[in-house]
């Protein structure tokens, strides 16, 4: 369906099995089995016969016995780029070593120059096309980072193109400012100069212009240390943006705490990760990213803390990850198996893990990640039994109809 032309949503969906855990609040049939959609909104959630009379004069759609979840939220992608690093990979099979790509020009800094060389359009229309396997899994929000470019004008044209995927492919789109994503090579050797770029000159142009709702930094050893990462926040702080961090993939160096003292409102990658900071994650509301299509694709065998996190009430969400050198993954669906069968995270934990607490993890949690009456109409009827089956299937599922932003989306060919 084009998004322009999808038609409203409006009406009473009967014959549904709706998840019970995502229903906000919780819903007071004992199965709920009908979602009311009035101007875009869900109106009503709960037993067909208690519907409200004013669904009476509304369309009806029959959901055929569907199990029904809220739209999918994939609260960490990096959407939008040029090129792409298969030919890195092809190497790395052969036999070349991250060290040996790195010396030829390889890496995140070859994914920069063909970012910087790309015009606006040629990274719209190769982000739109990635795009639309996000949306064919009834993925309703999507947060896209910037750190492609590492300058104030390529970073600019990377947020203006997720803007505007938002706009056009009637999908909730969250921007993420990530100029500190890496030292880009002409300040090599000089990273507290960078730093400067980006905390003084970068974010707060940008912030002007509209593109930011969010900033990030990439706190590690190969990446920026923690007094770094503390400049960028004080940045956001001083712009009223909410922070966010890559900690804890390759090393710990403390960053979740100072993302923590920040109010942060997550911490993603966590494969290293002390006590004190999950305790200092959970005293300051944050939710903890998980990632475990990179965790795949490095072939990584250090797991985040899944039990401490769990122990201490840490909010859990699961994301992809996406981008051109780790995680080359096109599928929410698969990083939920790889969440179930890589990090063992139970099948409740996963699905909340892309719908209410990746919502969180983007501030998103009043309009997104549950069903709940007064939220836009952001839900998808599956030809499934159970949310065990959407962690367990690797590759197969397609939802049968998504509903989004109010309208009907996305049906497939063989629903009535
Ligand atoms: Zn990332």
């Amino acid at each position: 369906v084009n998004a322009a032309m999808a038609p409203p949503a409006d009406g009473l969906w009967h014959n549904l099995r709706v998840e019970r855990a995502l229903c906000d609040p919780p819903c007071a049939a004992t199965e709920p089995t009908a979602i009311g959609v009035r101007d875009g909104r869900i109106a009503y959630v709960g037993a067909i016969d208690a519907a409200p009379p004013e669904f009476a004069a509304l369309p009806r759609h029959d959901g055929g016995g569907a199990y029904v979840t809220p739209g999918l939220v994939d609260c960490h992608t990096h959407l939008v780029y040029a090129g792409d690093r298969a030919h890195e990979f092809a190497e790395r099979l052969a036999g070349a070593s991250y060290a040996d790509i790195a010396r030829a020009g390889g890496g995140i800094l070859s994914t920069v120059r063909a970012t910087r060389a790309a015009d606006e359009e040629t990274l719209y229309q190769a982000a739109a096309r990635r795009l639309r396997h996000w949306l064919a899994e009834g993925v309703c929000a999507i947060e896209i980072k910037s750190g492609y470019g590492l300058d104030l004008a390529t970073e600019r044209r990377l947020l203006r193109v997720a803007r505007r995927l938002g706009d056009t492919h009637h999908v909730t789109v969250r921007t993420t400012f990530l100029g500190a994503h890496a030292l880009p090579a002409e300040f090599a050797g000089r990273a507290d100069a960078y730093v400067d770029r980006v905390a003084r000159e970068m974010l707060p142009v940008l912030a002007a212009e509209g593109l930011v709702d969010a900033v990030d930094v990439f706190c590690d050893d190969i990446a920026f240390s923690v007094a770094q990462s503390e400049r960028v926040f004080d940045a956001a702080a001083a712009l009223g943006l909410r922070v966010k961090m890559h900690a804890g993939q390759l090393s710990d160096l403390g960053g979740v705490g100072l993302a923590a003292r920040h109010r942060a409102l997550s911490a993603d990658h966590l494969e290293h990760l002390s006590a004190r900071d999950i305790d200092a994650m959970r005293d300051a509301g944050m939710v903890a990213v998980l990632l475990p299509a990179a965790f795949y694709a490095l072939r990584d065998t250090h797991a985040p803390p899944i039990d401490a996190l769990r122990a201490a009430g840490v909010p859990l969400a699961v994301a992809s990850d996406h981008n051109p050198g780790t995680a080359p993954v096109l599928s929410l669906l698969l990083a939920m198996n790889m969440a179930a069968t890589l990090f063992r995270l139970g099948v409740d934990e996963v699905l909340a893990g892309v719908t209410r607490h990746a919502a969180r993890a983007l501030g998103l949690e009043s309009t997104h990640g549950t069903l709940g009456v007064g939220k836009p109409a952001n839900f998808v009827l599956w030809d499934l039994q159970s949310a065990a089956e959407l962690a367990y299937w690797i590759g197969a599922p397609r939802p049968r109809i998504v509903v989004r932003q109010g309208t009907i989306a996305h049906r497939a060919a063989d629903a009535t």
